[in-house]
């Protein structure tokens, strides 16, 4: 399908002559094949250009190692700048929820995987930290999202707040801090409504949530297979709402995990987690080197 970085590397370079450091024109040559490699990764047209800018920058006369050939060599200079600009935060997994009950809030769009990813994390937090989870929907338009959250928490043994009708969604998150507090919960995690687009009345109900929630961290949940489209909608929900953390979900399926690079190097936000699958415990914490491996081909 995709040719390998390293195998179009080496032969860029196998029609170069041999000499003992990478020279302008070597490092040139082989960073287009590089700028072509992020762009079938699905990464950005800027943000493969600034990237190769930044590999070109390091790479130009570093002298090349004699146990690696000098394509080998690109390619492990492109690699750590990768997880240079992938890495967000030292330890992606670990949430801000000290005190409790501390408020968790999921926002994206419709179909992006909040839900199963909201029921992912809470079994995550429940069986790896330890923590009592509660878990409320506030997609009052539809209660078919309300009732998958309920049936999740059945399955992965936690706890959801109980549907009431008619109420709003700022009710509805009220209630769940008082019940985090009464029942005793360590987290409570808000899972926003989504829809089909980012529009007044999905941003607005978000940040009147936010505003009573006063979240610890605000994750948006991205769809990793939709490139460039998860990146517009990263940045606006970051400006309407404010996001701590993302999580890119379908991370198991053809991408080749470029949205990530985009993602990190034009909202800044740290990705957080990435959703492996439809499955309860198809959520890793985010690496950048698998990503950087699986970007590289
Ligand atoms: P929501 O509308 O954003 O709440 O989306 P849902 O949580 O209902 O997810 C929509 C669909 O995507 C469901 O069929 C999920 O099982 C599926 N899904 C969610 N996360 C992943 C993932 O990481 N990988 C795959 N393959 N499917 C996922």
């Amino acid at each position: 399908m995709f040719e390998n970085l390293s195998e179009r590397l080496s032969g860029v370079f196998d029609r170069l002559t041999k000499q003992g450091a990478l020279s302008e024109d070597d490092v040139k040559t082989a960073l287009r094949e590089v700028r072509v490699a992020l762009l079938e990764a699905d990464v950005s047209l800027p943000v493969a250009r600034d990237f190769v800018k930044a590999v070109q920058d390091k790479a130009t006369g570093q002298a090349v190692t004699k146990s690696v050939t000098p394509g080998q060599q690109v390619v492990k200079i492109v690699h750590d700048e990768l997880v240079h600009v992938l890495t967000g935060d030292e330890d992606p997994g670990k949430l801000k929820i000290d005190n409790p009950p501390a408020p968790i809030l999921m926002v994206g769009l419709q179909g992006s995987g909040k839900t199963t990813t909201t029921a992912k994390l809470a079994k995550r937090l429940k069986e790896r930290d330890g923590k009592r989870v509660l878990m409320a929907s506030l997609d009052v338009n539809r209660p078919a999202a309300m009732e998958q959250l309920q049936i999740l928490g059945v399955q992965i043994g936690v706890d959801t707040l109980p549907i009431v009708k008619g109420e709003d969604p700022v009710q509805i998150a009220k209630r769940a801090k008082t019940q985090a507090s009464l029942g005793g919960y360590d987290v409570y995690m808000l899972d926003t409504a989504g829809r089909l687009h980012i529009d007044e009345e999905l941003i607005a109900q978000a940040a009147a949530v936010r505003d009573v929630a006063n979240p610890r961290e605000t994750l948006l949940v991205v769809d990793g297979l939709t490139g460039q489209d998860a990146v517009n909608v990263a940045t606006e929900f970051d400006d309407k709402i404010g996001v701590t953390g993302v999580v890119l979900t379908r991370m198991d399926g053809d991408g080749r995990g470029g949205a990530a690079l985009s993602m990190r190097a034009v909202t800044g936000k740290p990705i957080r987690f990435v959703g492996l699958g439809e499955k309860m415990d198809a959520l890793e914490t985010f690496e950048p080197e698998r990503i950087s491996g699986r970007i590289l081909g």
